[in-house]
Order: structure tokens, then C-alpha cells, then sequence
């Protein structure tokens, strides 16, 4: 691409502290060893932000990622904002509005050896992000759920042709890049004729254009008993908000919990690495924190923004990555204590970044 990558780093709250800079040095590691470069900027966001400057968003953040092409995000600890303060707001909406970071992608990885319920599951999720039933983020004004008398309330579900179609076309994409090119389209137009069926014409029409992909359609329940029931049958699944939002979170509990499940939103210019799990105030500042998902999901990043920019380095970066985290994993050795070892955040980070940096 013929110029360095621009990566923002946003530390968030709580354990984002720690596992954010395990995830910068690991993407650091790679990006050296594959000969890419990258220019990173630390951007003040969260409750050091609101401490520091007055705003958990402060003014200038958005300008700022605007001229970047992606950003690490660590969990965001918005529950514990003073309530009182109207400049203490949750960023991570609005970033996701702002940047259209419209497909929501979520791996779950099995690895043997590792306390998990499957030992052999590798599927990503990929959930539609800015429409669906959420109310805070399916309208422009106002909130998509009201209550018209005390006792009856109204949830609206937004499904668009165009919202559609682009989360499937990230799906395909996703899945010609991964040995079983099969995509799964989970809806329920049976019953949701119009909004499922709507999203359902979408995903069979943007498949025409992948051949080489295969699409099967799964209605959302039957798909729920099939993947507790053997979830290595399924490689990439497309669907609806609020669907994917809670299929991810049974999938991450069937490999091995939330310390396990990277995620990357991802835009049409921009994309932004968020691990799934939450800023975890009850293990804050132990060290403790696995940083597994925050670090894949800095890798899901610079996978992204290698193929995005047609840029060779940053896929090696990314696979190299790759590979070194399941080399440590595989080991055994240096583990957080979620997954049944004693080392700490930083310990399990530099055994990371070290197997990045000595690997082939
Ligand atoms: P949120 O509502 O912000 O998503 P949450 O209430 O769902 O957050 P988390 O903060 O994700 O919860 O934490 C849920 C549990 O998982 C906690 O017990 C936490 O300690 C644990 N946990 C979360 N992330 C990690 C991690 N990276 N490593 C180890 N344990 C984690």
C-alpha cells in the first residue's frame, strides 16, 4: 500500500489496561518480524479520559480516528460512570455509529487441552451490528423501544435491504478466506416473513456473487440446538443483531468462556478490534486478565486491514500472530489462571510476543 498503517490505541477501563498493551506489543512484534510498518497513536478514552479531560469521548477523538485506518478498543466500564455527569458517557455506540462498523465478527476456537465443552470447533460468528432490536442503535432519533400505556411496550426490529446485504458480503468475503468456504444464514423467515425473509433474499442474492462459497439457511432455533448439539459443523454464520449477539455468547461458552472470544467491527473504511468480554472490574488491576481475546483481536485487525489494503505484510503479521498465540496456548505453559495457569497478564503477553518474534 506503499505507506505505514495507522492504528489508534484506546485503552479503555479497568482490564483493558492491561490486556490493551499486551495486544499493541504483540501487533508490534509481528508487524517487525513481517517487515510492515505502523504508525500507532495512544488515544485518551474511558474514565481516564473523563478524569484527565472533562469527557470519556473527548473532543478531537473522532477527528482524530477519521484520519486513522483502524484502532485496538479496549472494554469500556460505562456501568460504573458517575450517572450524574453528562460528559461520562459510553464511547463505544457512538463509535460504532460513526464509523458504520456495521458487521460484528466473533470467532470461537476450541483448543485442545484447554477447559472447553468442544475440542475441536473453529467458526465465526459475523452479526449484523447497527440495526436489528437494540433501541439505542436502530434509529437515528428517539428509541426504538417505547411504551404507549404503562402496560404495553413496543420493541421495533430495523431490517434493511442494504444493512442486509452488506453483513452478508462481509461473511462470504470472510469465508473465501478459510479453507471450508461455507457460509450459514441464521434467520427465521418462517415467522419474521418480511424482516428475516428480507434479510434471508439478501444473503441468497450476495451469494450468488461468491461460487465458490457454499450458503446454507438455518432457522435461528433449530441452529441454537445444532450448535450446543456439534458445533464443528458450522465455518462462518451470518445473521441479525440480536441473534448474533446471543449465539456468540453460547459459542464463546462452548470453547472455553469469554477470556477466549476476540471480536473486530468492522466498517467500510475502518475497523475496530474490541474483544467481547467486558472491563471485568472484579479482576482490574491483579494482573490476572487472559489476553488472549484482546490480542486475537488485534490480530483479527491487521488480517483485516491486510486484505482490505491488499497488503501481503500485514496478512503475514496477522498469521504469524496467529500461530504464536496457538503455539502458547498448545504448550500449556504460561496461562492465565482462567485457563488453569499461574502466569500473569503481562507474563502470558511476553510469551506471546517472544513466540511471535523467534517463530519461523
Ligand atoms: P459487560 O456488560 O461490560 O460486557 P460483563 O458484566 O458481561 O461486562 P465482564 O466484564 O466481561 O462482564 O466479566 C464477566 C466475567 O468474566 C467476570 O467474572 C470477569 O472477571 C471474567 N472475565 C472477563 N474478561 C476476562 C478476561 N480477559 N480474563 C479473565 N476473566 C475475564
Amino acid at each position: 500500500m506503499g505507506r505505514a498503517l495507522k492504528i489508534g490505541i484506546l485503552d479503555g477501563d479497568d482490564i483493558g489496561l492491561e490486556v490493551v498493551p499486551e495486544a499493541v506489543k504483540a501487533m508490534r512484534a509481528a508487524a517487525q518480524k513481517a517487515g510492515l510498518p505502523i504508525e500507532w497513536f495512544p488515544m485518551p478514552i474511558g474514565r481516564k479520559a473523563l478524569d484527565a479531560l472533562g469527557h470519556t469521548l473527548p473532543p478531537g477523538t473522532l477527528e482524530k480516528l477519521d484520519t486513522l485506518d483502524g484502532w485496538v478498543l479496549g472494554p469500556i466500564g460505562h456501568q460504573a460512570y458517575p450517572k450524574d455527569n453528562p460528559n461520562a458517557i459510553n464511547p463505544h455506540p457512538i463509535l460504532r455509529k460513526h464509523y458504520d462498523l456495521f458487521a460484528n465478527i466473533r470467532p470461537a476456537k476450541s483448543f485442545p487441552g484447554l477447559p472447553a465443552l468442544y475440542k475441536d470447533v473453529d467458526l465465526v460468528i459475523v452479526r449484523e451490528n447497527n440495526e436489528g432490536f437494540p433501541p439505542d442503535r436502530n434509529v437515528y432519533a428517539g428509541s426504538g423501544e417505547f411504551r404507549p400505556t404503562p402496560d404495553m411496550t413496543i420493541s421495533v426490529r430495523v431490517i434493511t435491504r442494504q444493512g442486509s446485504a452488506k453483513v452478508a458480503r462481509a461473511a462470504f468475503e470472510l469465508a473465501r478466506t478459510r479453507p471450508r468456504r461455507k457460509v450459514t444464514a441464521v434467520h427465521k423467515n418462517t415467522v419474521f416473513k418480511l424482516g428475516c425473509g428480507m434479510f434471508a433474499e439478501e444473503c441468497r442474492r450476495i451469494g450468488q456473487e461468491f461460487p465458490d462459497v457454499a450458503l446454507d439457511e438455518v432457522m435461528v432455533d433449530t441452529f441454537a440446538m445444532r450448535l450446543v448439539m456439534k458445533p464443528q459443523q458450522f465455518d462462518v454464520i451470518v445473521t441479525t443483531n440480536t441473534f448474533g449477539d446471543i449465539l456468540s455468547d453460547a459459542a464463546a461458552g462452548l470453547v472455553g468462556g469469554l477470556g477466549l472470544a476476540p471480536a473486530l467491527s468492522a466498517g467500510p473504511k475502518r475497523a475496530m478490534a474490541q474483544a467481547t468480554h467486558g472491563s471485568a472490574p472484579d479482576i482490574a488491576g491483579k494482573n490476572i486478565a487472559n489476553p488472549y481475546a484482546m490480542i486475537v483481536s488485534g490480530q483479527m485487525l491487521l488480517a483485516w486491514l491486510g486484505h482490505k489494503h491488499g497488503e501481503p505484510r500485514a496478512v503475514r503479521a496477522a498469521d504469524r500472530m496467529e500461530a504464536a498465540v496457538e503455539s502458547i496456548i498448545r504448550s500449556g505453559k504460561t496461562l492465565t489462571p482462567d485457563l488453569g495457569g499461574k502466569a500473569s497478564t503481562k507474563e502470558m503477553g511476553d510469551a506471546i510476543a517472544a513466540a511471535i518474534s523467534d517463530g519461523a
